[in-house]
């Protein structure tokens, strides 16, 4: 099978996520890419090196390994070109430092990925970008926040920890209009789930630490950008010297070929669970797009071709108890660890601060626990998180 045939013709998701970025005549048959260590290229002759006329010039710039996982990013994204960087945050001050200059005002999602709020108050402030932060569900309503000098609005859904939905494009439409770029986290859905360019999105930001990776081994980030704003995310990773790591990049490629079929799996996992969780008497709320009591729920089924295996639960506690409930609950579990990042094959459960959010603020009916649904049998983790609801209900 050929790039050819990976490259559309309506295949299937998982055929698709079977073959693309490398072509296997590029290297002998293998159906693997190798993993290219390299930092100097040589090149045949000084009028070559002139030119730059070969494909490969620099290690920085990109490898026969590297190249396969930008394609087959390029390929689920709909993108004109991939960057892959050394984390997922980095994925998100990238693009930042590549669209805002000094003078300029960035409108940020409030229930935005902790560390890009802190990356925004500290270093795009003092490199003189303004910023503020509007309410996820605003839609087209952020028309009313943008200024004259808005070049930046940033989407992230659901969002992360409290997973409201954003109407990608109705807030892409307004912010075009404006001459804004439009960058979206899209961590949480995968390019399976969410495909962002196709909703008037520019830029596609990946943590591909979590499910493209799946195996809680890897930091690293892509972002993929359309034709229009794919030379200056380039260019600025050019300036700033930033690559991938080969066996990084390997792995990362790797993940993807099982990514579709892990997620229907955390997918299913996550839903039985959180169905579970809704009816149980610990249990307050349930935050998942996926179930229909879900503020966001229409949206996300208007939009979105799947969920994935994170979401949260405030857990019923009184401001008398809470603290000593929570690592009660959290201290019970054996299953699901505690511990940051998801997107792995292990259950994970964290309680979450919001503490530095400034529109959506934290539950007031209780503490809010994030699950990550991994890869083991629902039955084991409904028999963890019951012992965890017992410990809770003692403490
Ligand atoms: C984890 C995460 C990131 C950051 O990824 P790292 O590789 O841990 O830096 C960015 N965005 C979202 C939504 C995330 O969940």
């Amino acid at each position: 099978m050929s790039d050819n045939h990976s490259s559309g013709g309506g295949a299937g998701v998982n055929t698709r996520l079977a073959h693309i970025g490398h072509d296997p005549r590029d290297f002998h048959g293998f159906v693997n890419p190798p993993v290219v260590h390299g930092s100097t290229v040589l090149f045949p002759d000084t009028a070559t090196m002139e030119a730059r006329s070969q494909k490969y010039t620099y290690g920085t710039r990109a490898t026969p390994t590297t190249d396969a996982l930008c394609r087959a990013f390029d390929e689920l994204e709909g993108s004109a070109g991939t960057v892959l960087v050394p984390s997922g945050l980095a994925a998100i001050s990238i693009p930042f430092l590549a669209y805002l200059s000094a003078g300029d005002h960035a409108l940020i999602v409030d229930s935005v990925y902790t560390p890009c709020r802190n990356f925004c108050n500290t270093m795009l402030r003092r490199l003189g970008v303004a910023v503020d932060y509007y309410d996820p569900e605003i839609g087209a309503g952020i028309e009313a926040l943008i200024k004259p000098n808005t070049r930046l609005v940033h989407t992230e859904a659901p969002g992360s920890n409290t997973f409201e939905m954003q109407d990608i494009r109705a807030i892409s439409e307004v912010a075009h209009r404006h001459g804004c770029v439009v960058t979206m986290d899209n961590t949480w859905a995968t390019p399976l789930y969410f495909r962002p360019l196709d909703f008037g999105v520019d830029v596609s930001i990946h943590a591909t630490t979590k499910y493209p990776s799946g195996h809680s081994d890897i930091v690293m980030g892509s972002v993929s950008a359309n034709a229009k704003h794919w030379p200056k995310l380039e260019e600025t990773r050019i300036a700033m010297g930033i690559c991938g790591a080969p066996d990084d990049s390997y792995q990362i490629l790797r993940g993807l070929r099982t990514m579709g079929i892990r997620l229907e799996h955390h997918q299913r996992s996550a839903l039985e669970i959180a169905q579970w969780l809704e009816g149980h008497d610990g249990v307050a709320r349930v935050l998942h797009p996926a179930l229909p009591s879900f503020p966001g729920h229409e949206i996300w089924k208007r939009d979105f071709k799947g969920s994935s295996g994170v979401f949260s639960m405030v857990l019923k506690t009184d401001s008398a108890n809470a603290r000593a409930r929570t690592h009660a609950f959290l201290d019970a579990l054996t299953y699901f660890g505690l511990g940051y990042s998801w997107g792995g094959f292990e259950s994970l459960a964290v309680a979450v601060n919001l503490s530095d959010r400034t529109i959506r603020k934290g539950p007031d009916d209780g503490v809010l626990i994030r699950l990550q649904i991994g890869l083991e049998d629902v039955a084991d983790l409904k028999k963890d998180l019951e012992a965890g609801f017992a410990a809770a209900a003692a403490a």
